[in-house]
Parts: structure tokens; C-alpha cells; sequence
């Protein structure tokens, strides 16, 4: 087109494109829960705003909160399309190519040193998995500060952008086109995106529709048929005749195949949270915890804690501990206040950027907390003040620790847990070496809790595990290191240094192993990297 304005992709976005397209990463399924979950973010945005101004949402159709997936085989086009907040000309430059993320270079090293693309949408940049399925792509926004635009780019380094006076109106949102590519050809088949719809955006708040086209079995009368061929030689009068006399010559009627069209529902939009937790599968907990936390890897949570909170302060809370870190954990640990909680005022989904939900140092959680107590007609400033969330986050803190303390508990490579009988063994054998893993993720955040929770040190402190010469390969617990103190010990002896083989040439460690003494140390690569 040629009022179309041109524009590059920043370099590394560009890096990242060229990766996705010559990927050779079998799993290209992804694409469509990455767009997925970018309408759904989309529809929480103006959903947000709607609460202090009603008028956002539009009238009629625009106001339906919802994702419409359709097909075009014939043009070999697969779209969806949300009734989000939309995007301007503005928002479509940046957020679309010229403004690199964070992760975008951080994706773009874990790629080149083998990488899983499934982990795309963690890393903030997952629409450009677009183009592991297609080979053009189109999007039509329209927010409701500017006109309809269309971005376009065929992933060669740069991408156009034109007003949009060829589409059909939008009235809000945003309409993503995807011109798939031929070995992409089975994301045409209906059944394959109910199939990619259940198995990864099952727990989008949103309805998902797919226009699907079914044919159906229609009773027609059996004479009609033949008789619009010879419509003009048969009155009407006689056919009706005809039928009753023939009656058990030939049928009355006969099937045809139609075929109609329709909205279908894809997903059941139900908050997992609001469920009773004797109600929701593990599988259950574990798939919401992948769409929540768009960790799309292979592994379930660590572990996982659904309660209500009663009294003064009503709320109901799910929280996750992830199978791994983040490959940003502590990058940006002193300036970063964020916590990983969504945080929803009755259903209505808020922020997911409040500060001081959860302590710095549980940052590590994932999770949501829907609160019944908090206004919903507030700005986030005001509810960010709100006194509510001081009590939220001393319970939320609460059942943060005690489920850590489970992971413990439940490890029968625990200390705590050496009376068990066989068959409790058996049964937490799955668990075995569950702390030591969670200790090696996330042992670093506990030290860290330590330094800066004043009032839960005690509860911190009994999570602590460190190597030590008595532990026998394993972690030992201060209260195992306690136990195993000589008569008379004092003092807990702890070595640091900068590696084992180092450590285990100490002439002090070696004055104290000799008469006996149980000395630790902080496994040394969790600190390291501060
Ligand atoms: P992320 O979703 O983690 O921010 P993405 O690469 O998936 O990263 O999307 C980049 C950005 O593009 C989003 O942050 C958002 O601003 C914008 N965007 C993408 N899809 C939509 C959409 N359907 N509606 C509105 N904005 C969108
Ligand atoms: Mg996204």
C-alpha cells in the first residue's frame, strides 16, 4: 500500500524474528495461546478501566468481552479476534516491534544456547511466535483514542503501518491475521484449535469462540426435492396427492446434508480460585498454574496452596511454587517491587503490578488473590493505599511459609520424616528430593527473607538447609545440625568460601572436623551471582 508507513524492528527484536522463523522447534502449537492470552490481557485492560468509566466498553457487540476465532481455508487464514482495549498507531510501533523488552535479548541467548521455545510468553515476548505458523501477519486494532490501523510485516526486518479503510469496522480491539504458511495447514482444521484451546487456555476468563461449520443431516419431504426439478410439470396439488397414495412405496421423507454455521463455546471460563480445592484436580492446579505463570515447560508447580481468608479482611487465594526460577529472579532484585500475584476484586481482574502484595523476597511465587473487601470502583493508586492489603499480605506471607514448610515435611529425604512408616514412604516417594530442588531454586530468596522479615525470621530460619561435613551429601536443617552437637557445643561453626574443593582444603574446617564438630556452609552458587 502505498500510504503505508514503513518502519524497522529494533535489532534484537529482529534477531529474535529470524530465530522463530528458521526454528526448527516442532511445537509450534504455542502461537495461538500466546495470542490467546495477549486478547485475554487485553480484555482485562478495558475491563479494568470500565469500573471507574462505563462508557470504555462501548455499545452492543463492542461491549462483549470476548475471543472470536475464525477460519478461512480457502485464503488459508486463521484470525482472532478480541474486544480488548486495542491498540493506537502509537502502541502498534512500539509494542510491535520498535521497543525491545528485557527479555527480548535474554530470549534471544537462551535460544542460541539451545533454549525452549516454549518459553516464549515468560520472557514478554510472545506474539512473535506468530511466525512459527505464518509467514504474514496482519493486525487491525482499533483503540478508543485513535482510529483503525493496520500493522503488517512478512518478517523480514521491517513492517508497515496503514490507517485501516479497508477493513470491516471493529468497533474496539484488535483482529490478528495470520496468513499460514503451507506446513501450517493443519491450524485450519477446526478440531485441531478446539484441541489447542482446551489443552492450553482452558482457564482464560474470557469466552473463546471458534465459527465452526458443521454439516447436518436435514429431513427434507422427499418429494420436494424432486419436485423443484420439475417444478413447473408437478402442481402442487398433485404432489400432495401423490404422497399419501404412495405412502409405503417410498419414504416420506429424506435426509440431506446442510451445512450451518456457528459460534461455538470453547472453554468453560471458570475461576479455578472460587472452586472448592476438594473439587479441583491436581492436573487442575497444575494446567491453571502453566496459563497463569505462561510457564509452558514440562514440569508441575512445586507444590501449591488454595485457602480463603475469613474475618475482617475476605479473600480467596491461590498460590504456586514454581518447578523453576525465573531466568530473572534476582536480576533485578533491589529495584524491582513487583510481585508475581494477580490481583482481582471480585473476579474482576485488577493488576498484576501491585507492589507489596507479597514481600520482595517471595517474589518467587506465582499466584492470584481475589479479594471481596476491596472497592472496585477505585483507581489502582487508591486501592494500593488501601488498608486491606496490609492484612492480605501478613496472611498471604503466612501461607506462603507454611507451604514451603510442607514441601519440607513432606520430603522423605527430610529429617522430620524419619519415622514414617513404609508405605508413607512409598507414597511420598515422588516427592523425594523435593526441598534439596526447591533449596536449589529458591534457597537464595529464603536468606534473603531472613535479612528482611524482622517478624517471620524464626519461620525462615527452620526453612534454612546448608551442606555440611555430618549431612552425608545431603541438606541438614539447623535443628538437624542442633541435634548432632557434641555435649557441650556452643556454637554453630559455618565456612564460607568460594568453592567446595576450596573449602575442603581449610586448615580450620580441618581443626574442627578432627575433634568432631559438625561444621556447614551455604551452598556457594546461590550466592555468587548477587
Ligand atoms: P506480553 O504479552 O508478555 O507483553 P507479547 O509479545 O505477547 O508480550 O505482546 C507484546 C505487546 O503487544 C503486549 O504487551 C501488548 O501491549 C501488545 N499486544 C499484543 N497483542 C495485543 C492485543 N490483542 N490487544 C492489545 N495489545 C496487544
Ligand atoms: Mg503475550
Amino acid at each position: 500500500r502505498s500510504s503505508a508507513e514503513k518502519f524497522e524492528f529494533q535489532a534484537e527484536v529482529s534477531r529474535l524474528m529470524d530465530i522463530i522463523i528458521n526454528s526448527l522447534y516442532s511445537n509450534k502449537d504455542i502461537f495461538l495461546r500466546e495470542l490467546i492470552s495477549n486478547a485475554s490481557d487485553a480484555l482485562d485492560k478495558i475491563r479494568f478501566l470500565s469500573l471507574t468509566d462505563k462508557e470504555v466498553l462501548g455499545e452492543g457487540d463492542t461491549a462483549k468481552l470476548e475471543i472470536q476465532i475464525k477460519l478461512d481455508k480457502e485464503k488459508k487464514i486463521l484470525s482472532i479476534r478480541d474486544r480488548g482495549i486495542g491498540m493506537t498507531k502509537e502502541d502498534l510501533i512500539k509494542n510491535l516491534g520498535t521497543i525491545a523488552k528485557s527479555g527480548t535479548s535474554a530470549f534471544v541467548e537462551k535460544m542460541q544456547s539451545g533454549g525452549d521455545l516454549n518459553l516464549i510468553g515468560q520472557f514478554g515476548v510472545g506474539f512473535y511466535s506468530v511466525y512459527l505458523v505464518a509467514d504474514y501477519v496482519e493486525v487491525i486494532s482499533k483503540h478508543n483514542d485513535d482510529k483503525q490501523y493496520v500493522w503488517e510485516s512478512k518478517a523480514d526486518g521491517a513492517f508497515a503501518i496503514s490507517e485501516d479503510t479497508w477493513n470491516e469496522p471493529l468497533g474496539r480491539g484488535t483482529e490478528i491475521r495470520l496468513h499460514l504458511r503451507d506446513e501450517a495447514k493443519e491450524y485450519l482444521e477446526e478440531d485441531k484449535l478446539k484441541d489447542l484451546v482446551k489443552k492450553y487456555s482452558e482457564f482464560i476468563n474470557f469466552p473463546i469462540y471458534l465459527w465452526t461449520t458443521k454439516e447436518v443431516d436435514v429431513e427434507v419431504p422427499a418429494d420436494e426435492e424432486e419436485s423443484s426439478e420439475e417444478e413447473e410439470s408437478t402442481p402442487e396439488a398433485k404432489e400432495d396427492e401423490d404422497t399419501e397414495e404412495d405412502e409405503e412405496k417410498k419414504p416420506k421423507t429424506k435426509t440431506i446434508k446442510e451445512t450451518t454455521s456457528e459460534w461455538e463455546l470453547l472453554n468453560d471460563v471458570k475461576a479455578v480460585w472460587l472452586r472448592s480445592p476438594k473439587e479441583v484436580t491436581d492436573e487442575e492446579y497444575s494446567k491453571f498454574y502453566h496459563s497463569l505463570a505462561k510457564d509452558f515447560g514440562d514440569e508441575k508447580p512445586m507444590s501449591w496452596s488454595h485457602f480463603t481468608a475469613e474475618g475482617d479482611v475476605e479473600f480467596k487465594a491461590l498460590l504456586f511454587v514454581p518447578p523453576k526460577a525465573p531466568h530473572d529472579l534476582y536480576e533485578s532484585y533491589y529495584n524491582n517491587n513487583k510481585s508475581n500475584l494477580k490481583l482481582y476484586v471480585r473476579r474482576v481482574f485488577i493488576s498484576d503490578e501491585f507492589d507489596d502484595l507479597l514481600p520482595k523476597y517471595l517474589n518467587f511465587l506465582k499466584g492470584i488473590v481475589d479479594s471481596d473487601t476491596l472497592p472496585l470502583n477505585v483507581s489502582r493508586e487508591m486501592l494500593q493505599q488501601h488498608s486491606s492489603l496490609k492484612t492480605i499480605k501478613k496472611k498471604l506471607i503466612r501461607k506462603a511459609l507454611d507451604m514451603i514448610r510442607k514441601i519440607a515435611e513432606e520430603d522423605p529425604d527430610e529429617y522430620s520424616n524419619k519415622d514414617k512408616t513404609d508405605e508413607e514412604k512409598s507414597e511420598m516417594a515422588e516427592k523425594k528430593g523435593q526441598y534439596a530442588k526447591f533449596w536449589n531454586e529458591f534457597g537464595k530468596s529464603i536468606k534473603l527473607g531472613i535479612i528482611e522479615d524482622a517478624t517471620n525470621r524464626n519461620r525462615l530460619a527452620k526453612l534454612l538447609r546448608f551442606e555440611s561435613t555430618k549431612s552425608d551429601g545431603k541438606l541438614a536443617s539447623l535443628d538437624e545440625y542442633i541435634s548432632r552437637m557434641k555435649p557441650g557445643q556452643k556454637d554453630i561453626f559455618y565456612i564460607t568460601g568460594s568453592s567446595k574443593e576450596q573449602l575442603e582444603k581449610s586448615p580450620f574446617l580441618e581443626r574442627l572436623t578432627k575433634k568432631n564438630y559438625e561444621v556447614s556452609s551455604s551452598s556457594l552458587t546461590l550466592w555468587t551471582s548477587t
